[in-house]
This record gives C-alpha cells, structure tokens and sequence, in this order.
C-alpha cells in the first residue's frame, strides 16, 4: 500500500513537473545564461570606497554577490581572498582583467579607480563581455564618455554609474517635492560639499582627477540640481576660489563656485572646496523650503521643510544601488542610473570649468 502510494505520488509529481516545465523555462529566460539567482561582481580598484562601502554593501544585497576582483597590490588580493572567500580563479590584475571574458562566475565589473583610469577599464571589461559600474565620475572627458558608451553599446551589456543618492529615501523625496512642485515653482536651489584633503593622493593630481574638488565632490551638486528640478542647465557661471595653500594645490582649484541658469529663471548655485567642511543641499519654492543636512553623506542625512522634519529610513544606499543595477541586467530593463547621465554630467562639469578659467557665461551645448 504504501509502495504503490509513493508510485502513484511519484507519478502524480512527473505529471506536475512535466506542467511546470514549460512555466520553468519561461522564468529561466529572465535568468542570466548560467542560470544563476545572484549575479557576481567584480570590483576593480580595491581602495578606501571599494574596502569600506562596496566590499560590505555586496554581503548584503539580494541580487548579486562579490564574486571576483581586480587589484595591482599583491598583498591586498590575499588579504580580500581570506575574508571574503574568493576563489584564485576569480582574482585579476590590471595585466590579466582580459582574461575575465572566460569567467561566468562575473557578471558585473564594477570600476572603482581613479578618475581617469576609468575609461580604459570600463571598455576593456566592456569588451570582455560584462556589464559595468563605472564610479563618479565616469570619465574626466565627454570623448571619453562617448567611448565607454559605444564600447558597452557594441558588446550589448549594460552599463552604469555609481550615483548611490538616486536609492536614497532623503533624495528621492527632494526630487518628488521638486519635480511635482509640492511647495510651488522652485526658485533657487543652493548645493554645497567639501571635506579636507589630505596632501599627496591623486585627488589632487591633475592627471589621474581630471580636476579638482569639483570632479570628486561638486558632481553630486551638479547631480542634486538636476534630479530636484528634473530640469538641465542652460548656461552656467563660475568662480574659482582663491588658493590658501599653493603647493597642496599646485594642479587643481582648492574650492570654486558656480551658478547654473536653469529654464523657467530657476537658479541653481553650488559651492566646492578640498580645504573647508560643508554638505547641504536646499530648495526655495515660491513660499516654502525643502533641504538635506547633511546631503550627500552615506548615512545620516538629516531632511527639513518649511512645514517642519522629514524623517525616512536609512539604508545601505550602496547596496540599493548594485541591487538595482543587478535586476536592470536579470530583467533586461533600463539603468536609472544609465552611462549617458555619467556622459551628461561629465559636459556640465567641463563647462563649470571653462567658464570658471574664461570668466565668461558658458552656454552649455545640447548634446
Ligand atoms: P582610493 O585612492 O582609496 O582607491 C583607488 C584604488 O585604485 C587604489 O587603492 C588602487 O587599488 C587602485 N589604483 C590603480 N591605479 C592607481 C593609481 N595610479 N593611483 C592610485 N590608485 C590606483 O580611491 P577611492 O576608493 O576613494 O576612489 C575610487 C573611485 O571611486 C573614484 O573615482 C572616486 O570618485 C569614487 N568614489 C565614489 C564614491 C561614491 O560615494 N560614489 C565615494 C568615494 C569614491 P589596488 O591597490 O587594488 O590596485
């Protein structure tokens, strides 16, 4: 009785089986090629944000994983290998990160060098076949942008840039109260970020940074002005400020103010430095005001209005971001955060500075 139980139940469950499988395989094709749930990244660059941020974010997010890394110090790839239990299959260096077009362990490449490294590795790992996160900024020239975007393009992956804020609950509602103008016609929209450098790091290398404060830090001004008016500039202003410390600052501006002309007569001023210690970002409606303080942190961020306190939750911002990006690539959807918004931003902070050198109004061009 219970043999012929478990047969007529063995049957019954074939009978269900061959029911699913054509269900099955339809879910299977939303399903990257090797079938797996979570997708596995790579980080290339393993220094301060990628060790302290990205490194902790993928042992929580969902949908993908850490699954390999690109690193030039030896030491460093033994050290990540033991904590985080990466296979020597999936470590590269900057030689060998070509070879990762073999590797169906990596999904995602996430590039996290300096500034101007970013082009070459983003469209070598584009070419290897493997969707990328490019780090802010994406690239230190609009050319450069147009090449990572045509290499992605080429190779039919995707390709993203690594604006965390876009999954913040405090920046999500700056840009709902802005763009659906809660408290009215938004007027001015001031923005402003600095921290202190430190002397000798390629931050303040021409070369490797592209620029100054204004490419590590402004970027998430220039960022907040368009996500909170959902509007682009037309033409901008600029200032640079005066250098207190010479030698620290030899290659590039210690702060710089700029002010952005936006449609409808919305001004939008925003203010850098790497000598001083600011982070805030406020709105003016016609009668009523909206603001972070402080803004862009990872956590922490603090909201208010005119009408009083906002209060949401804080979240792995990091996290929200490669989870976001992960499910953009399994359900074969669009980026929020695409590399033509890297591009964009990329143009508005080349013309800040051509404005800031000319003393001119700069007319940003459209494309
Ligand atoms: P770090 O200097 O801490 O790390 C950069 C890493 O890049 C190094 O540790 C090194 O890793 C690798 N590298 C390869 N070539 C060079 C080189 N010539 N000089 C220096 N480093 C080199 O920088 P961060 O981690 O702070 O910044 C990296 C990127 O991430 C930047 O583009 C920055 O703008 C962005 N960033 C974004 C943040 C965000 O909130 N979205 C926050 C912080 C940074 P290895 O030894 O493994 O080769």
């Amino acid at each position: 009785m219970s043999h012929s139980f478990s047969r007529r139940k063995f049957i019954h469950n074939l009978g269900l089986t061959a029911l699913a499988l054509p269900i099955l395989s339809a879910v299977d094709t939303c399903l990257p090629k090797n079938n797996k749930k979570k997708l596995g990244v790579a980080l290339v660059g393993l220094g301060s944000y990628a060790e302290g941020q990205l490194a902790p974010a993928l042992q929580q997010t969902e949908h993908c994983y850490l699954a390999g890394i690109v690193t030039g110090t030896p030491s460093k790839a033994g050290r990540w290998k033991a904590k985080y239990n990466i296979p020597d299959k999936n470590i590269y260096t900057y030689k060998t990160i070509d070879n990762i077009s073999n590797n169906n362990d990596i999904d995602i490449v996430y590039i996290v060098l300096p500034n101007s490294l970013h082009a070459e590795y983003c469209i070598r790992a584009s070419q290897a076949g493997k969707h990328v996160i490019c780090e802010k900024p994406m690239a230190i020239t609009v050319a450069d942008c147009d090449a990572m975007i045509a290499a992605s393009k080429n190779a039919g992956k995707k390709l993203s840039i690594g604006y965390r804020l876009h999954f913040d609950e405090y920046h999500k509602e700056m840009m709902r109260l802005g763009r659906k103008q809660v408290y009215g016609k938004l007027k001015t929209v001031n923005a402003d970020f600095a921290f202190h450098a430190q002397s000798g790091i390629w931050r303040l290398d021409k070369e490797l940074a592209g620029g100054g404060p204004l490419m590590d830090l402004g970027i998430y001004c220039v960022q907040s002005f368009c996500y909170t008016t959902g509007l682009e500039p037309l033409a901008v202003t600029a200032q640079e400020g005066a250098k207190t410390d010479t030698l620290k600052f030899k290659e590039v501006e210690q702060s710089l103010t700029w002010q952005f002309e936006m449609p409808g007569g919305i001004k939008c001023n925003g203010k850098t430095s790497y000598e001083d210690s600011y982070n805030n970002l406020r709105a003016e409606a016609e009668n009523e005001w909206f603001e972070l303080s402080p803004a862009f942190s990872y956590n922490g961020i603090r909201g208010k209005t005119s009408q009083g306190e906002i209060k949401f939750k804080n979240v792995f911002q990091q996290a929200l971001q490669m989870d976001d990006f992960a499910l953009a690539v399994i359900n074969n959807r669009p980026t929020p955060v695409p590399g033509e918004m890297g591009r964009r931003d990329v143009k508005y902070l080349q013309a800040i500075y051509q404005a800031m050198r000319t003393g001119e109004r700069v007319i940003i061009p459209k494309d």
